[in-house]
């Protein structure tokens, strides 16, 4: 949460934090007033005297001040019409500055008083021992689960804010932060630049790219990774010396349509740990649906290991008696062979993918387009700007303009009859509606979603969607990704793998006995030992101290490993 002061400062501040006025401000206010007391008194004497009255200099400020302040001890009065009509002028002059004005004038004051506070909090360089970190150039929702992310991957990281309010509030939130303009050369050596792991550029492709040709001149050699919006702004990224950047619409795309099934049934290398290869699999339509894993001998036939299957974002750990249900997708380990060897038995008695109904036809929409085509399938689109059409005829077999919450269009398109549906709209609302009326209207399409809003997640699997994943998830991936030299990883929103040491109370206990998928719903696919990694082990497994147990899972049930077990 946001620290109180800094709201404060952050609601009231406007200019008078940009231009340090504080003291200029009183003294305006005090010069002011001084001018505006003595015309009054002089004009005191002079509507006194046309009324035949005569009183000493004080009097006129004694009268000034008490009519203004509103006090009106009412000793001294006008009798006459214009002197009555000068008292309420003092009256209102007096409201208007000194209980309007002067206020503001104090709070001015305080604000840049606090500000001069809250300068002085937050650091411009990072500790000396800081080193192997990452560096993030902007603060935003996606950085702060990254940094949360790094920090239980062991990884330590800074974010860079020029403002000084907001790295105040960001310090207050325990964000690590530094204070620093990212066009400045300085801020990159203040933030141990040439000592970091990686560099993060996540601003504007414009911005990105000033960030990464002034980090460049601190250090040629740490990678920086820069996000792009854009295939142009990919270009000049990597022109401007960015090692890897992200577009993650085009990534998003891909991930969304290496869901949909063209062809025999096909096993996906989802990510690799270590020599070992996590895969996905479909069950629906292959000779595993309705097995148990014990009948469907996965094992036996290609040596992998299924050690979960997923249901729209929630895992199920795989043992013998686990049914391979057809609206389930399995989950496995081994090497690469093995997810061949997979690949060839699940081929067997396959039934081939259908029609794809692809809704939406941004950015996302047509990256899914163009990844489907290549695999050969056969695609519709539907998008609801009539601007479009050409570009859709380009890449798809079938074009629909309209919008898809019209009933007319859905039934247009054809939902009953497609084997698979990627909804790729940029609102979740419509995504979560489309994925009810679609599940209604055809049962047994693979439905594909997008979402924006991770919070999305849950709603989008429950409206009837079998794999959703959204932007910032690919994001984060890819980072976490950089950061483990390796390939980006996504096995669903929400679904991440997972590493620790084996804790103190589950050393010298087999893996069966431990509890960790009963307490936490963490699916173990691997320990790792010293210089060995073992995939899949054996439920009789001791854990040994020092070992690490690898699972996949989401983000709240490892932190609730860390609770049970830390
Ligand atoms: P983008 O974020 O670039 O992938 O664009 C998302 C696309 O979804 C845009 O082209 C929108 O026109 C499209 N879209 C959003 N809502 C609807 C809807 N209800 N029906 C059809 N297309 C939609």
């Amino acid at each position: 949460m946001k620290s109180t002061i800094a709201t404060i400062v952050d609601l009231l501040g406007g200019e008078a934090r940009r231009n340090d006025l504080g003291p200029l401000i009183i003294l305006r206010f005090g010069a002011l007033l001084a001018l505006v007391v003595a015309l009054f008194s002089v004009l005191f004497h002079l509507v006194m005297a046309a009324e035949g009255q005569e009183h000493e200099w004080f009097t006129g400020v004694y009268w000034t001040l008490t009519t203004m302040s509103t006090l009106g001890y009412g000793d001294i009065v006008f009798q006459s019409t214009l002197g009555r009509a000068f008292s309420m002028l003092v009256l209102v002059t007096g409201v208007l500055l000194v209980l309007v004005v002067l206020p503001f004038g104090f709070i001015r004051l305080m604000i840049v008083w606090l500000e001069a506070q809250l300068r002085t909090r937050v650091d411009t360089r990072v500790p000396r021992h800081l080193k192997g970190h990452v560096i993030v150039s902007m603060y935003d929702d996606v950085a702060d689960e990254l940094v949360g992310r790094l920090a239980h991957a062991g990884v330590e990281s800074v974010v860079i804010e020029a403002d000084p309010v907001r790295a105040a509030s960001m310090h207050a939130d325990k964000v690590p932060v530094v204070r620093g303009e990212l066009g400045m050369r300085a801020t990159y050596e203040n933030s141990a630049f040439g000592r970091a792991k990686l560099l993060l550029a996540n601003a504007s492709d414009v911005v990105n790219t000033n960030i990464v040709l002034t980090a460049r001149e601190a250090s040629e050699r740490v990678p920086i990774v820069a996000t792009a919006t854009n295939p142009e702004g990919e270009a000049v990224l990597k022109l401007a010396g960015a090692n890897q950047v992200v577009l993650t619409t085009r990534r998003l795309g891909r991930q969304l349509a290496i869901r949909v099934p063209v062809g025999p049934a096909k096993a996906l290398t989802v990510g690799r740990y270590k020599g070992i290869a996590i895969a996905e699999f479909p069950i629906r339509d292959t000779r595993l649906g309705g097995l148990t894993l014990k009948e469907a001998a996965v094992r036996t036939h290609t040596g992998l290991t299924v050690f979960a299957i997923a249901k729209r974002g929630h895992l199920e750990r795989g043992l013998p008696g686990t049914v391979l249900r057809e609206d389930c997708i399995g989950l496995a380990a081994g090497s690469s062979e093995q997810v061949d060897a997979l690949n060839r038995y699940l081929a067997e008695g396959a039934s081939e993918g259908g029609r794809v109904v692809v809704i939406g036809g941004g950015r996302v929409g047509r990256e899914v387009v163009r990844s489907l085509d290549a695999r050969g399938a056969s695609v519709g689109i539907v998008d609801r700007r009539p601007s479009l059409r050409d570009a859709l005829v380009e890449i798809a077999d079938e074009v629909t303009i309209g919008d898809m919450t019209d009933k007319r269009v859905i039934e247009q398109v054809g939902i009953r009859t497609a084997s698979s549906l990627v909804l790729t709209t940029n609102d979740d609302a419509t995504n979560i509606f489309l994925a009810v009326y679609c599940r209604k209207l055809n049962p047994d399409a693979i439905i594909v979603s997008r979402v924006t809003s991770p919070a999305n997640v849950e709603a989008i699997h429950r409206a009837g969607a079998d794999f959703a994943v959204s932007d910032s998830e690919i994001m984060i991936q890819s980072i976490l990704a950089a950061v483990r030299g390796s390939q980006p990883m996504i096995l669903g929103e929400g679904l991440d793998l997972f590493g620790a040491e084996v804790p103190r109370s589950l050393v010298g206990k087999p893996l069966s006995d431990s509890g960790i998928l009963a307490r936490t719903g963490l699916s173990v696919f691997a320990v790792e030992g010293k210089g060995t990694i073992e995939a899949h082990p054996r439920p009789g497994r001791i854990l040994g101290k020092g070992e690490h147990i690898l699972f996949v899972g989401t983000v709240s049930e490892r932190d609730e490993f860390e609770r049970v077990f830390g």
